[in-house]
């Protein structure tokens, strides 16, 4: 189960976009089985093929896709040493696998109140730079502990070959971020990847940064930070997306019904980026959708990239990959292209697909199994 964590300084906006996120969740029905945790939103994953092929199969149940995304409180300077529970908030991000960042450039909040920011001024980049520096203080204490015992070990016997090339690797670590350069930008090839994926470092996560403006700097599309934001992001985090959203705005249009929203936003020539942030966190993840479709269900899967039929089948049930024998598919493309199921038979594109079959973005399965 994938999920992503939403940090932010104190009075960014966290609260208000998580409660919006809540908004956009799953109905708890589709879970019947577990608890939600009042801190973590599931997240429906806008898709419009689920949406057309809800409307083709008419099913007695619609099941779209969903990210978890995690509310994680209070993130301050001095967290990764312990100030204000920061390390037992830093610890939650690291049960997640990507992270969304809500960065400030609003200077009164929407209630009228100038103010208040942890910090003093309303500074975006010293922020930026506050998160990204307590996340890398967190690991490296981590991998200091890490290399100590393992150091240890090594010189008690130094023929153990794998453990030396390992400590290799976490010195590597130890000393790109002591440079105080996030993990995720260093160039670590084959083995090292494999001890780096081991850590779950906090500064190896996927980052996307949400840029939270005042109703009437998004409405206008300016605000003195968003050039000095974009330099900033050019220079330290190339290739990272900066997402600009107002999240008092979206909870205005949360609360209109769809008449009001569109007359809203065509008034104002304004969007809601809500559905954006929540695709663009789900594509970061590197995530795929494939579909079951019938008349009881129309139900969307989420796996990996790359993923092979008898694990995407796993995804439904474990016995489904245990005892796969084989996947019928054909994909939504084909469907939309020759209008039914039977359709797409008589065309030759319904095919039998094997324990070796990779998975494709938008993939109709049946699964055949043993049970
Ligand atoms: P948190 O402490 O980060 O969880 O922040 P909250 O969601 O509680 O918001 C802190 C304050 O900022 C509240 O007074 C909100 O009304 C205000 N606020 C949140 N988002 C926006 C926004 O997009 N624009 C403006 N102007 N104020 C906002």
């Amino acid at each position: 189960n994938v999920s992503a964590g939403l940090v932010g300084m104190p009075n960014v906006g966290k609260s208000t976009t998580f409660n919006i996120m809540c908004n956009m969740s799953v109905p708890a029905e589709n879970f019947p089985f577990c608890t939600i945790e009042p801190s973590e939103a599931r997240v429906e994953v806008p898709d419009p093929q689920f949406k057309d092929l809800c409307s083709r199969f008419k099913p007695k149940s619609e099941v779209p896709a969903w990210l978890k995304v995690h509310d994680i409180a209070g993130l301050v300077k001095g967290a990764a040493t312990g100030e204000g529970l920061g390390n037992a908030f830093l610890s939650h991000i690291a049960a997640t696998d990507a992270i969304f960042h809500i960065i400030r450039t609003f200077e009164e909040t929407a209630d009228g109140d100038v103010a208040a920011h942890v910090e003093g001024e309303v500074d975006p980049i010293r922020d930026l730079e506050i998160i990204a520096n307590e996340l890398l203080q967190k690991d490296l204490a981590l991998v200091k502990k890490t290399i100590e015992p393992l150091a240890k070990e090594v010189s008690r016997d130094g023929k153990a070959k794998e453990k030396k090339d390992r400590l290799e690797t976490m010195k590597k670590i130890e000393a790109h971020l002591e440079e105080g350069k996030q993990v995720r930008f260093g160039d670590w090839p084959g083995k090292e990847l494999d001890v780096l994926n081991d850590l779950h470092l906090l500064t190896a996560k996927t980052s996307l940064y949400l840029v939270n403006m005042s109703e009437k700097d998004y409405i206008r599309k300016k605000n003195k930070w968003l050039p000095k934001l974009k330099a900033w992001f050019d220079e330290h985090r190339p290739g990272e997306k900066m997402i600009p959203y107002s999240a008092s705005l979206e909870a205005k249009l949360m609360e209109m019904d769809e008449q009001a929203k569109t007359a809203f936003c065509e008034e104002n020539k304004c969007k809601s980026m809500m559905d954006s942030i929540v695709v663009s966190g789900y594509h970061a993840l590197q995530l795929i959708h494939f579909y079951t479709c019938g008349p009881d269900e129309v139900k969307c899967w989420t796996i990996r990239d790359g993923w092979k039929a008898p694990q995407a089948a796993g995804t439904i049930h474990t016995d489904f990959e245990r005892g796969f024998i084989k996947a019928e598919v054909y994909s939504y493309a084909d469907l939309k292209e020759y209008g039914s199921e039977q359709a797409v038979r008589d065309a030759g594109k319904y095919r039998m697909e094997g324990k070796n079959y990779e998975v494709k973005d938008g993939d109709i399965i049946f699964f055949k199994f043993n049970v």
